[in-house]
């Protein structure tokens, strides 16, 4: 039976993002193998936190303990943000999901990366804010750039990053 697979709207080619364009994965082959493998539930955090297409874009930003989500245009989108992570948590306590794709470096969605708030597009180790959460709720977070490994089944383990990017605590 094929599991299901959380993905970024965006990379299914959804025109989704702040920009009102999408990520659509280019490898046409390692999308069939996706499909095959998984059942694939689309999903966008940011959409589902209320915002709208296109927006302002949004980074992670910290400030000594304060760790928000700021728009380039200095609107503070965290509660938006936790929304957003809250509601995908939500959809994998219902369906027992277990694996996710997500776009890389995206606030919501970044695993591994994210950019650091400065908007000069540099980045910064540590996950978007649904990427975190639902890290937490259990679920094994891949981004496009690992969708081998997700493909065979590789576990990662735990991974521990220098700052928590958490919004939770500042909700
Ligand atoms: Fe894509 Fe995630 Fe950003 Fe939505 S929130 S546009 S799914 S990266």
């Amino acid at each position: 039976d094929r599991q299901a697979l959380l993905v970024s709207a965006c990379l299914l080619g959804q025109r989704v993002r702040y920009d009102g364009n999408h990520a659509q994965l280019a490898n046409t082959d390692l999308m069939a193998q996706l499909q095959a493998s998984f059942i694939l539930i689309p999903i966008c955090p940011e959409l589902l936190g209320g915002l709208s297409t296109p927006r302002p874009p949004a980074e992670i930003s910290q400030q000594k303990d304060k760790i928000e989500v700021i728009s380039i245009t200095g609107t503070n989108l965290t509660k938006a943000f936790d929304t957003g992570a809250r509601r995908a948590g939500d959809l994998v306590l219902h369906h027992g999901i277990k694996w996710a794709l997500l776009k890389s470096k995206s606030p919501s969605c970044g695993r591994g990366s994210v950019y650091d708030g400065s908007f000069t597009g540099r980045l910064r180790a540590g996950d978007g804010v649904t990427a975190q959460y639902i890290q937490g709720l259990g679920v094994q977070v891949f981004n496009e750039h690992e969708i081998e490994a997700l493909l065979t089944g590789l576990v990662r383990s735990a991974i521990k990053y220098p700052i928590s990017y958490s919004c939770f605590s500042t909700a």
